[in-house]
């Protein structure tokens, strides 16, 4: 795979993510799931990954053409929607070619599709602004947006999709309001439409509809901050793994790293795994961020650094040069290292680094 023998990789379980997303499909049975697999699938590998779900897989959905054009050039021949449309009159051309689902958050989106000369009607999803107030037309707007659309030769489908603000907070009043305007909207004309992401999936039946959006699911980490019943099914599709390639015994007072931000209380074994924040390791990781060495709970100690991090050794005195280090994954919740860094799993994920090595397994 690399060239490199540095021990740092991210293994990828792509049987995981199957497992993941029928899951999903368990949870909202009546419906058809496009599995959200933009930002390189939340840094799974997005190839990889919609290989590994191409038999089973309603559609897919990514942020941007480029990520679209990267499936179909690897032979994916399902839905694939473009969340945000695109981003200029030109990009119809190639939507057009590749036979994209597109959103049309804007007017200015809605006058390049309707001056569009494509050779195959184009597939429109109209974003409804329910309550997030980023993109989207008002509620008010839809019927004549809808209208529009409709009656443009040269468009096919029109759907509505929108999306969820709230719904990681189990039970917020939020998202209730989001469905009612989203219906309100909707009027009663029958459209194909599109709410839920995954916390919606596993907690908003009522916003199912035809098409759901699972993505952070699908990699395993709960959307939710609360405890959920169904975390405990979700299985961690990411192993970020790398090795110790240097240990040393400080003294009482000696302080490690940049900055001197640990000082050892005591004599203290201190290893270096290979892994920094270039590598996408965060570096506001608190000291106390857990770790498994060779198997065994431990903690950071110290600054991350771009290229290293140090490690709590002591007591562990059998664990040398070249033992395993996880730094996420079936032993370490993702979510919790994101919890304890002030940020959540989607970004610890999107934020691996170029020179880590994705390894696909499974599936
Ligand atoms: C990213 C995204 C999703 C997936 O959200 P998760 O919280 O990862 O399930 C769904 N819909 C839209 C519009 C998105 O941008």
């Amino acid at each position: 795979m690399s060239a490199s023998d540095r021990p740092l990789r991210a293994r990828v379980h792509l049987d995981a993510i199957l497992h993941n997303y029928r899951f999903a499909k368990g949870f909202a049975p009546a419906s058809r799931a496009l599995a959200v697999v933009k930002a390189n699938a939340y840094g799974h590998g997005s190839v990889a990954v919609a290989r590994a779900l191409a038999s089973e897989a309603d559609g897919f959905a990514v942020a941007c053409l480029d990520e679209a054009l990267e499936l179909r050039d690897s032979g994916i021949q399902a839905r694939i929607l473009l969340l945000e449309g695109v981003f200029s009159p030109d990009e119809i051309v190639q939507v057009d070619r590749a036979g994209l689902t597109m959103v049309v958050h804007c007017r200015e989106q809605l006058g390049w599709l309707l001056a569009a000369r494509p050779e195959r009607p184009l597939a429109c999803w109209i974003k409804v602004d329910s309550g997030m107030h980023r993109v989207g037309f008002a509620p008010e707007a839809f019927a004549e947006i809808h209208a529009a659309l409709s009656g443009c030769g040269h468009v096919g489908e029109v759907g509505a999709i929108s999306h969820f603000a709230r719904a990681d907070e189990l039970g917020h009043p939020y998202s209730e309001r989001q469905i009612a305007a989203f219906d309100r909207a909707l009027g009663g004309l029958p459209v194909m439409s599109s709410l839920a992401n995954s916390a919606a999936v596993l907690s908003l039946s009522r916003a199912h509809r035809d098409w759901t959006r699972p993505g952070i699911m699908l990699y395993g980490i709960s959307p939710f901050v609360d405890p959920h019943p169904s975390a405990g099914e979700l299985r961690p599709a990411m192993t970020l793994e790398s090795g110790i390639i240097s240990v040393r015994t400080l003294q009482a007072g000696d302080p490690v790293g940049y900055g001197g931000r640990f000082v050892c209380d005591r004599p203290m074994r201190v290893g270096v795994a290979a892994i920094g924040y270039a590598d996408g390791y965060p570096r506001h990781a608190p000291d106390g961020t857990p770790v498994l060495v060779d198997g065994r709970p431990t903690r950071l100690v110290g600054r991350v650094s771009m290229d290293m991090i140090t490690l709590d050794l002591t007591g562990m005195d059998d664990v040398g040069l070249g033992a395993p280090v996880q730094l996420w994954g079936d032993r370490v919740p993702a979510a919790e290292v994101a919890r304890l860094c002030g940020t959540i799993a989607y970004e610890l994920f999107t934020g691996i680094g170029r020179r880590v090595p994705l390894v696909h397994e499974g599936a």
